[in-house]
This record gives C-alpha cells, sequence and structure tokens, in this order.
C-alpha cells in the first residue's frame, strides 16, 4: 500500500484492489497475497459471502453438490469442513465462507460497505482511480471486477408497487430477521429457480400463498439428503478423483453428458435412461442426458414431453398441471430450476396459481395486486423477479477506459469481452468472473479458481518481466465475440428468453437476446486461456 498525491490530497493506492468479497474475490484475496501482492477487497455489503451474504430467502441452497462447490486449493479446508447435506442450505454456506475468510486470515484484507461508483483508467499514471459512495478515493495498478453474475436484483415495474400497506422486497433483499408468516397471506412474483426454492419452502408455514406465474419453467427434483459423518469421510478421501471430474465435464459438475448418441438408444433405452436420472439427485436430468437434447429440436421434445408427464403425475389438478408445463421453450433450455416438493405444493389447499399470462397484473395497490381478472389481498409481497445478470453489476459501475469511453456504451448491444477476462480499451481491468467467460455457465467455484490462478499467474508475470500494463487487442476481442456467436448457433438455448440469453424485460434495453456466456464448456475455455498463456499472451498487448 502506498499513497500518492492527487491535488491537495493523498490518495490510498494499492497494487491490485478486487471488487466484491463473494466466492471469487474472497480466493483472489487469498491467492494474490500468497504471491506479495498488496491487494485490497472492497465490498459493497456489510461482510463477505456475495450471494451467500444477500440471499436469505427460506429454501435457498446449492444445487452443485456441495463437495463440488467448497474451494478445492487447500487440502486442510478439505480436511476439517463437514458439507451436513447434499445441497447445502444458504445459513451453512455464509458459514463456510465466512470460516474461509477467518481461517486464511482475510477479513483484514476486506473493506466493507465500500459501494464503488466510478472507476477510471488514467493513461499517464497508469493507473485505475476509483470513487467510492463514501467519498474516497483510491488507486491501483490492476483492477479485478469479482462482482458476481446474480447480483444486481431486478424488480418488476408494476404501477403502484410503493402504494402496497403491507411489506414487500425482492429475494435478494431478504430481511435478516426471521418473519413469522404463519399469519400471513403471502404472494410470490416469479417461478425461476428463486421462485421454486421459496414457494415449497414456505407453503406449509404461511396462511396462504398465491403465485404469480407469467411462464412456466422446467423443473427436476433435487434430491437433497443428509452427508453422514461417514460418508463425509468417504468424500474426503475422494476429493482428488471428484475435482479431477469436475474437470473434464462442460459444466464443471460431477455431471456430464451421456457417451451415447440420443440416435443410437432407441425408445426404450432413452426412457430408461430418463427415469433414472429424474430420480438422481442433482443437475444429471439436465447434464448428463444424451448430448443432442441440448442441440436438437426433436430429441429436445421427446424429453420435454417426458418431463411434462411426470408434472401431470405430481400435480393434483390437471388443469394446473397444463399451467406449470412450459410451452414456448424445452427443457433445459433456460437454466433449469432444482425442485423439493415444488409441483406438490400446488396440491395444498392453501396454494393457488394465478397464470398472469391469461390474467395479467393491472398494478398493484394498497391491499394487494390486481389483475385483470380480480384484486388479491395479501400482508407479504416477495418478487422473486431476477437479475440484471451478467452485466448488471458491471453498469452500475461508471467505468471509464481510455479516450474516456464508457463500458456501458461499449455493451450496449451486449458485452464484447476477449476470453471473458479483458475489454479493448480497458488496460489493467481483468474481470474474474466477466461476460462471455466460462465462470458464466459453469459450478461458479470451479471456473472462478481457474480465473484467478490465471490473474495470479498474469500478474507474476508482469512483475517478472517489468511490464506495466495488459490490454486485450481489438482483433482478438471480436475473434472471441464470434466464436461465443457461434457456439449459442449450436444448442437450443439461443432460442431462450432468459438470463442465459442476457435477456429482462424489467431493464431498460435489455429485452434483447445477448451473447453473454460461453457455451464451450470449461475444458475447452481452460485451454484457450492455457494456450493464450503459452503463445506469450496471445491476443493481449503487454508493455
Ligand atoms: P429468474 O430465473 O430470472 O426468474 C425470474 C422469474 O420472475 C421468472 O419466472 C420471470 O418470468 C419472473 N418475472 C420477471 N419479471 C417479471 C414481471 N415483471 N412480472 C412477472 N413475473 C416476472 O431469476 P431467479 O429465479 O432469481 O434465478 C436466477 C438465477 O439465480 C438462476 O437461474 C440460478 O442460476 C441462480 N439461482 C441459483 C440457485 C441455486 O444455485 N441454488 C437458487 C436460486 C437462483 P419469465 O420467465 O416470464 O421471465
Amino acid at each position: 500500500m502506498g499513497e500518492q498525491q492527487s491535488g491537495s490530497e493523498a490518495v490510498e493506492h494499492h497494487e491490485v484492489i478486487v471488487i466484491g468479497a463473494g466466492v471469487a474475490g474472497i480466493y483472489a484475496l487469498h491467492r494474490l497475497r500468497e504471491i506479495g501482492v498488496d491487494v485490497v477487497v472492497l465490498e459493497a455489503g456489510e461482510d463477505a459471502g456475495g450471494t451467500w451474504f444477500w440471499n436469505r430467502y427460506p429454501g435457498c441452497r446449492f444445487d452443485s453438490e456441495s463437495y463440488t462447490y467448497g474451494y478445492s486449493f487447500s487440502e486442510e479446508l478439505l480436511e476439517e469442513w463437514h458439507w451436513k447435506e447434499r445441497f447445502s442450505p444458504q445459513p451453512e454456506n455464509l458459514r463456510y465462507l465466512q470460516h474461509v475468510v477467518e481461517k486464511f486470515g482475510l477479513r483484514n484484507g476486506m473493506r466493507f460497505n465500500q459501494q464503488l461508483q466510478k472507476a477510471g483508467w488514467n493513461d499517464e499514471t497508469r493507473r485505475w482511480h476509483l470513487s467510492l459512495g463514501s467519498g474516497d478515493t483510491m488507486t491501483c495498478d490492476l483492477l479485478l471486477p469479482a462482482i458476481g453474475l446474480l447480483s444486481a436484483p431486478t424488480l418488476p415495474r408494476y404501477e403502484g408497487q410503493q402504494d402496497f400497506t403491507g411489506q414487500s422486497f425482492h429475494t435478494y433483499h431478504w430481511p435478516k430477521d426471521p418473519i413469522d408468516m404463519s399469519e400471513l397471506r403471502v404472494a410470490v412474483v416469479g417461478t425461476g429457480a428463486t421462485g421454486v426454492q421459496i414457494i415449497p419452502a414456505i407453503a406449509e408455514n404461511v396462511k396462504s400463498l398465491h403465485v404469480f406465474q407469467r411462464r412456466p419453467n422446467w423443473c427436476a427434483p433435487l434430491r437433497n439428503g443428509p452427508i453422514s459423518d461417514d460418508e463425509m469421510a468417504e468424500i474426503r478421501s475422494r476429493y482428488d478423483e471428484i475435482f479431477a471430474r469436475c474437470a473434464e465435464t462442460p459444466g464443471g459438475f460431477i455431471h456430464g453428458p451421456d457417451d451415447r448418441s440420443f440416435h443410437d438408444a432407441d425408445v426404450s433405452e432413452r426412457l430408461e435412461l430418463w427415469e433414472w436420472l429424474y430420480e438422481q439427485p442433482g443437475f444429471g436430468i439436465w447434464l448428463a442426458n444424451f448430448r443432442e437434447v441440448l442441440m436438437e429440436e426433436d430429441a429436445n421434445a421427446e424429453l420435454s414431453a417426458f418431463i411434462a408427464n411426470k408434472i401431470r403425475e405430481r400435480v393434483n389438478d390437471p388443469v394446473v398441471a397444463e399451467k406449470l408445463i412450459p410451452k414456448d421453450h424445452g427443457f433445459g433450455v433456460q437454466r433449469v430450476p432444482m425442485e423439493t416438493n415444488y409441483f406438490e405444493a400446488y396440491n395444498r389447499d392453501n396454494v393457488t396459481l394465478v397464470d398472469i399470462s391469461e390474467e395479467p397484473i393491472d398494478r398493484i395497490v394498497a391491499e394487494g395486486i390486481k389483475t385483470s381478472a380480480d384484486t388479491y389481498e395479501f400482508d407479504l409481497i416477495i418478487y422473486a423477479t431476477g437479475f440484471d445478470a451478467i452485466t448488471g453489476a458491471f453498469d452500475r459501475i461508471e467505468f471509464i477506459g481510455k479516450d474516456g469511453r464508457r463500458l456501458r456504451d461499449e455493451w450496449e448491444k451486449g458485452p464484447r469481452t476477449y476470453l471473458g477476462v479483458q475489454v479493448e480499451g480497458f488496460p489493467n481491468l481483468v474481470m474474474l468472473a466477466g461476460p462471455q467467460g466460462a465462470s458464466v455457465s459453469t459450478n461458479f467455484p470451479r471456473a472462478i479458481e481457474t480465473s484467478v490462478d490465471w490473474a495470479a499467474d498474469l500478474i507474476s508475470h508482469m512483475r517478472d518481466n517489468d511490464l506495466r500494463t495488459i490490454e486485450c487487442t481489438r482483433e482478438a476481442q471480436d475473434d472471441w465475440v464470434q466464436e461465443v456467436e457461434n457456439l449459442y448457433g449450436m444448442v437450443l438455448l439461443r432460442n431462450a428468453r432468459g438470463w442465459f440469453t442476457g435477456y429482462n424485460s424489467n431493464v431498460d434495453g435489455r429485452d434483447v437476446k445477448r451473447h453473454v456466456i460461453y457455451n464451450g464448456g470449461a475444458p475447452r475455455y481452460r485451454k484457450k486461456l492455457e494456450k493464450s498463456v503459452a503463445d506469450n499472451y496471445d491476443g493481449f498487448v503487454l508493455t
């Protein structure tokens, strides 16, 4: 740490500033300190934990197997931590991350309640100049955003939201103190992964629950369960094998695609696989399926019909069941929410599905929600309406690169990056979970360990060779964007209207599809990063 004069004021300077103390920021601080970098983390929240700090809603939990979500960098950490459930719940996940912070002495490198408002590159000082919400300013040589993919929550834009006299909030801002909902008439708006977790978690504990569904999602059973001491010991003995498996699958999970072709399997073999996968815990039905189901319309339609029948079997009222079956997209082309008794919740007398594709919401009123057909009265409205994903957190910070170029403008029609780590015109900005990188579409901790290690190696390389700046070239960026676009062309999710295509109806300019994620899989992505390094940082200019 040092100080430099800016006008009459001394400005705090660091070699590296990381933005965000979530899963990526925590590891980045540890890793960079290990190689002797002067680094601090700025965090907008009051404590570390990122997504697991903010999302405190009932039912919130991993849908990655817990033992694939923990960090892999420390044997000691792996040995001492006991994951209690196969898909660990939020309070335990937050405890885990804060345990990591304490264990590795990271807290003193973190500054909380620090909202970065503006970051400007100065070509003369070759530094980033940061302005914080507190009024403080800081400078750094390298700026590493670790600001999350799903950290910019978005509310709907219904008229009258302020008029509601009960309590209402977005799931991301669930209050810290528990809410007794037993006497409350509750509404949940939204049926993405968040809504699908909350709805069954609260259905038994509320007076009444109305679910406002715009479009149903294809969901699959999570099949959570406890992990005993013996099982945990067995998992510990296999950690090398588990992480090796995660490293070879496209999604960084233990689930990888079936080796057979959909077309070589006959109908009974397909059904046999699907019945089996439907009974298995986790993302298997989505990610351990035939590759063709996510790439070919016919294969996808057959799988979708299979899942639709599962929904019909689980929901008593056939009219409700049909409303819960997506008709505008096939299984797995949007992010699949994992559920525990989600469909059974609609069999309860106190739960009502309101299909707002048929009965649109007119506005929010003092007593509740007014649709085209009725006015529903509530004490609590929960907005599970999702996020301005992937680029939203970047948009909320004013990044100004060379020649006054604003990142927000550069990305107006969609993000443009090289390998998801850099943007041309923004030297020394190294994104740890940037758009068009692999962290966006894979098991997050597995992916960010790759990007943090890559950034640490880069910093060592720059130090060893007396280099002060890194910036990707326009050509390399254009080629990468083209590759990202081509990969969208190969998968059915190109048709989806969800956050995998950067779509959000609640944000101006985001109700269009964009190329925001890298669909080539984590192993291929890692090879691209490695190749660039091996070719002397091909695609980057280091000075
Ligand atoms: P989401 O998947 O974007 O779902 C948002 C929901 O709100 C959708 O059902 C959407 O309907 C609805 N909605 C949005 N705006 C609306 C409006 N104006 N009026 C009515 N309905 C509206 O968001 P999410 O459920 O928060 O999940 C986002 C991502 O977070 C997930 O895909 C997942 O990656 C992550 N997540 C992970 C976990 C986990 O790992 N365990 C849990 C929760 C979330 P439409 O479909 O019609 O747009």
